[in-house]
């Protein structure tokens, strides 16, 4: 099997992932997901004209040779209607969103006042509009305010509720199956009998899928047996809309993963020109209602698993789910101490550690030992170098480093 380069084996995956279906979800739950309407205002924002400071509500022409001595007349809090009007010479004790009373154009903030008996002393004078904020003057009823592909992030859950759009249509969040395979695999804490190792792989996926925005399904550690693979994949096609299966793609005897994979689903076996994880198998089995359910065989070295995942799984996955831009950000960083490698006709996505520092200056070093199988320097990183084939980068040079939060 010839290498292939990784923007093949990507290309590959997407034109095999199709999108989630759109349902209405309450807003309270659309956190985390991608719109898929446009969601235009039926209401003002802010509903009323109010003050944004708290203070004393004038006519402003009545303050023009501050300091001046205006009546109080009243108070309105955020939350009361506020009709008692401000005459010439009034001025009305108002709170921070409280509604402008009739009469009044500005309001005098409270630091620059000091009260005397039923007077006010203002002490600056102010001008028509000052500390006001006008209806409709973020949001005006027929302005769109969130359109398709929106992410629904905090900011956007709060827009929506403050104009009391209580469903939004979204693209449907995935719900993503993980098993792991190998017969030396143990689950938990248990005592390793000589030869195993505890299955990593299964819940660090369970974790990754999580951190992608797809709901987790625990499709569980698998031993090395052909129909018990083949159970575990129907079982996940059956339930979720796309499956991850960690190990059993490599050249070895009981690498089953892509055997069974070739026999119930239309599978291709890669060999992508990346380390690690250089071996992936990726198919697509029919669900329940013939839906194409995507399967990514990702190699069983544990850093293989989770780099296999950033690179193939993770972008096809929020695409999937509706986001314009699945991928993760990339910056440019310094490596102060260099990135050094050995041509060898791959692209090394070397895990580091990413600084800014000063702020806006990327600053990246080794997180650790590069093997395939050394989660523990992958557990201190941050980021990704993405090393193009050839010697990689001298001390000081720069490097393009994919950041994993
Ligand atoms: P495989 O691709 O199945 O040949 O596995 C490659 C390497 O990854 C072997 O050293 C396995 O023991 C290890 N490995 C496979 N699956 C897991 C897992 N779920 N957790 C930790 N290590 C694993
Ligand atoms: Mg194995």
């Amino acid at each position: 099997v010839p290498l292939i380069p990784l923007e093949e084996a990507c290309a590959h995956v997407a034109e095999r992932c199709v999108p989630m279906p759109v349902e209405r979800v309450p807003t309270s739950a659309a956190p985390g997901l991608v719109l898929a309407e446009s969601v235009v205002a039926s209401e003002h924002l802010p509903p009323f004209d109010n003050t944004a400071v708290d203070g004393f509500a004038v006519q402003a022409a009545d303050t023009a040779g501050a300091p001046v001595r205006l009546k109080v007349v009243g108070t309105v809090l955020a939350g009361q209607a506020g009709d008692r009007a401000v005459g010439a010479g009034e001025a009305i004790r108002i709170m921070t969103g409280a509604p402008m009373p009739p009469g009044a154009d500005a309001v005098v903030m409270v630091e620059d006042t000091r009260v005397d008996g039923d007077e006010v002393e203002v002490h600056t004078s102010v001008s028509s509009g000052a500390a006001l904020r006008r209806a409709g003057e973020d949001v005006q009823p027929g302005d769109e305010v969130l359109a398709p592909g929106a992410l629904l992030g905090p900011a956007q859950v709060g827009i929506l509720h403050s104009l009391g759009v209580r469903a939004v249509d979204v693209v449907r969040r995935a719900r993503v199956g993980v098993l792991s395979t190998g017969d030396e695999l143990v689950v938990g804490d248990a005592p390793l009998a000589p030869g195993q190792i505890r299955d990593s792989n299964r819940p660090a996926l369970l974790a990754a899928v999580a951190e992608a925005g797809c709901e987790p399904v625990d499709l569980g550690c698998i031993p090395d047996d052909d129909a018990a693979i083949e159970a575990a994949f129907r079982e996940g096609a059956a339930s979720c809309d796309a499956i991850l299966s960690s190990g059993g793609v490599s050249m070895g005897d009981v690498d089953l993963v892509k055997v069974v994979l070739d026999r119930i689903g239309d599978m291709r076996w890669m060999q992508i020109a990346i380390k690690p994880a250089k071996p992936f198998a990726f198919g697509v089995l029919r669900g329940g209602g013939g839906r194409a359910v995507p399967v990514f065989g990702l190699p069983g070295n544990p850093v293989s698993s989770l780099v296999s995942f950033e690179l193939l799984a993770r972008p096809a996955l929020r695409a999937m789910m509706g986001h314009l831009a699945p991928g993760r950000t990339v910056v440019t960083a310094i490596a102060e101490d260099g990135l050094r490698r050995r041509a060898d006709g791959k692209t090394h996505f070397v895990r580091v550690v990413v600084d800014a520092n000063p702020p806006g200056r990327f600053v990246a070093r080794s997180a650790g030992g590069q093997g395939s199988h050394q989660l523990g320097a992958m557990a201190q990183a941050n980021g990704l170098a993405v090393l193009p084939d050839g010697d990689g980068v001298e001390p000081g040079g720069a490097a393009l480093v994919m950041l994993l939060s």
